[in-house]
């Protein structure tokens, strides 16, 4: 029997794109009944160190870990990390190159949509904390707080569409290097809602070189994959030997999603907590 209950392994903290600070996400875990916890902020460990300190404080299990943005051609594909080294430098400098892009990426977006809405640069930062990984949610919030969209979804769905001349690109590397670079720092690497309707499934060719550099799960219980699409992952995980996890992707009240909507089998924490050698998780 595992020691393990309820884990929920994908979770944003204001580091990048969630409301809550790190330690509020590991407060709001607790409360809603999470035993297992991951920090999962986008190309970021900045909130390491603060959700540790609580998850010690609130006797959460915490397994830190990172969402880090990865491109194949047009596709962005999230690859969540976990019980990496946050100290390894060739991760490091690709996630400070990552972060730099999508801040003078989120300028350049800015500019343009303010040449049709009241919007400066100013009115993002003011959205964020020092040192948050800036995305689009920020530009959302910064177009609710001038009165030009309701929330993010409506920002999503409108301006900040990739079909709107708005959109801007921001550098990520090939998904293939995002793997490499979380195994040689001794962390796990799971591929993030692979099946989000919008976007393409891996194709099994694709899926196989992942696998081979050391691809360690697909996130298959998450509410944005298809169930289709879900089904062709189910049947990836069998055939490569997967590990399957589901999990929310919290963003506190930036997204709809709720802490432990999905949860991951207590035999898959374990073989996260027993295989990564980069860094080690806070338990309880
Ligand atoms: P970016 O990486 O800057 O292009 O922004 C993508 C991020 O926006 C994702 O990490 C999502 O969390 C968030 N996002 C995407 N669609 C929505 C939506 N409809 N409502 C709120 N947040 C969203
Ligand atoms: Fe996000
Ligand atoms: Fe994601
Ligand atoms: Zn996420």
């Amino acid at each position: 029997m595992s020691a393990f209950g309820a884990a929920d392994l994908h979770a944003h903290s204001t580091v990048s794109d969630g409301t809550e600070a790190p330690a509020d996400l590991v407060r709001s875990a607790r409360k809603a009944g999470l035993d297992v916890v991951a920090l999962t902020d986008h190309d970021s460990t900045a909130g390491w160190a603060e959700a540790a300190a609580t998850a010690r404080d609130t006797g959460v299990n915490l397994i830190p870990g990172m969402e880090l943005s990865t491109r194949r051609g047009w596709a962005s594909v999230h690859l969540l990390g976990y019980l990496f080294d946050p100290d390894d430098a060739a991760l490091r400098a690709e996630t400070d190159r990552i972060r730099i892009d999508r801040t003078s990426r989120a300028e350049r977006m800015v500019e343009r949509i303010g040449h049709d809405y009241e919007l400066v640069w100013d009115d993002v930062l003011a959205q964020t904390v020092p040192g948050t990984t800036i995305g689009r949610p920020h530009i959302a919030d910064a177009l609710v707080a001038k009165g030009h969209v309701r929330d993010r979804g409506e920002a999503f769905a409108s301006i900040l569409h990739w079909r709107t001349g708005y959109y801007q690109p921001h550098y990520a590397p090939d998904p293939l290097v995002g793997v490499q670079l979380v195994v040689a720092a001794g962390g796990l690497p799971v591929l993030a809602h692979p099946a989000v309707s919008e976007e393409r499934i891996i194709p099994e060719d694709e899926m196989a070189e992942l696998v081979d550099a050391g691809l360690f799960g697909l996130e298959v219980h998450h509410r944005d994959n298809s169930p289709a699409g879900a089904r062709v992952l189910l049947g990836y995980a069998k055939r490569f030997g997967l590990a399957i996890t589901g999990s929310s992707d919290y963003h506190g009240d930036g997204k709809p999603n709720r802490l432990g909507e999905n949860t991951t089998a207590p035999e898959v924490i374990e073989r996260i907590v027993s295989e990564a050698t980069g860094s080690r998780p806070i338990l309880r």
